[in-house]
């Protein structure tokens, strides 16, 4: 929509028609009592490069339809899009899904132990990093290929898909042969080269939310992977930077209700990463179902006070039961079982 100023003449608002006009948009003069409006109706990609704010008469233009396009909910008709993982279902609001595991594989006998622990507890897919995106260059970064063999002895062991985070492109072959789901991590949200290559892996994707990213900013950056060609993408909330310092982040619940309205991706939410606190991640994971998340993506230990990475904010595996229980029955208050 093109607004005019005041008082723009006659042949101002005839020149802004006839430049909107050679895009092919359907052009719709609306002449007011103050100002004219004038409507452009069609794809508005290419009305962004007319450079109409700076014609003669122009007061401001203001874009109607939102710039996501593939994430968009018009896209589907308002229907949510669900898909199946190795059996699970995600998305389309009749399951729940419990991704679990441990933040990093560290040892062959922690992540089979987690593996075994949370497939027990009704988890639908197992969680565990191989490559690290870590603040510190110095910390631990994960044992790279020799996790993604762990994770596969895990897989054969529990049946449970794995999740794992795709950090570089020089790792997309061996993530791409292994991962049943493939992470993009916070850090990474708006690296649209790596999104690119993450959609060509045939393989569906777990984008995780940007550290300081708009909603907007978010459901771009999955248009990035959906225009590859796939049509399998899961956003995740994990918690976004604010004032407040008392948890690791802030965790945006508000995010899953308006991303019901405007997407029809599935999402999921991590309390770990959100909350930096173990105490904190049941509350997090019941509210997460109550507000109609599709899941959660929770990191889960054998042995949390000697865990390399994360240990403070995960689940002791043998809580996991109890703790998968009681967010399932928030979920269920929604009509949701397990998936
Ligand atoms: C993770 O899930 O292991 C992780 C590193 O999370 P984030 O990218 O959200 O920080
Ligand atoms: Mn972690």
């Amino acid at each position: 929509m093109i607004v005019m100023q005041p008082g723009a003449a006659e042949d101002e608002v005839e020149a802004v028609r006839e430049r909107l006009a050679t895009t092919g948009v359907h052009v719709v003069v609306l002449p007011g009592k103050l100002t004219t409006a004038i409507g452009a109706i069609g794809d508005p990609a290419g009305v962004t490069e007319l450079g109409l704010e700076g014609m003669a008469g122009v007061d401001r233009v203001v874009p109607i339809s939102r710039p996501y396009k593939l994430a968009s909910s018009e896209l589907s008709h308002h229907e949510p899009s669900s898909f199946d993982i190795a059996g699970r279902t995600v998305g389309g609001g009749e399951t729940f899904c419990l991704i679990a595991g441990p933040c990093t594989v560290e040892s062959r006998g922690q992540t089979l132990a987690v593996a075994e622990a949370v497939q027990a507890g009704g988890a639908s897919m197992l969680r565990g990093g191989a490559f690290k995106p870590r603040t510190s260059p110095f910390a631990f970064k994960g044992m790279g290929e020799e996790a993604l063999e762990i994770l596969v002895e895990a897989r054969e062991q529990t049946g449970l898909p794995i999740v794992t985070e795709l950090l570089d492109v020089q790792h997309a072959d061996a993530i791409g042969q292994v991962a049943d789901l493939v992470q993009i991590g916070a850090r990474n949200m708006q690296n649209y080269a790596l999104l690119e290559v993450a959609g060509r892996l045939g393989k569906p994707v777990l984008l995780k939310r940007g550290l300081s990213s708009s909603l907007d900013e978010l459901l771009m950056a999955a248009d990035y992977i959906l225009k590859e060609g796939t049509e399998e993408v899961i956003l995740c909330e994990r918690g976004i930077r604010t004032f407040e310092t008392a948890t690791r982040f802030t965790l945006d619940l508000g995010a899953i209700p308006w991303l019901k309205l405007h997407t029809h991706l599935p999402i999921v939410v991590d309390p770990s990463h959100a909350s930096g606190d173990r105490q904190l991640v049941e509350p997090l994971s019941r509210g997460a179902a109550a507000v109609g998340a599709d899941g959660v993506l929770v990191e889960v230990h054998s042995d949390p006070e000697h865990a390399r990475c994360d240990g403070p904010q995960s689940l002791h595996a043998a809580d996991f039961a109890a703790y998968a229980a009681r967010v399932a029955a928030h979920a269920q208050l929604l009509g949701k079982r397990l998936a």
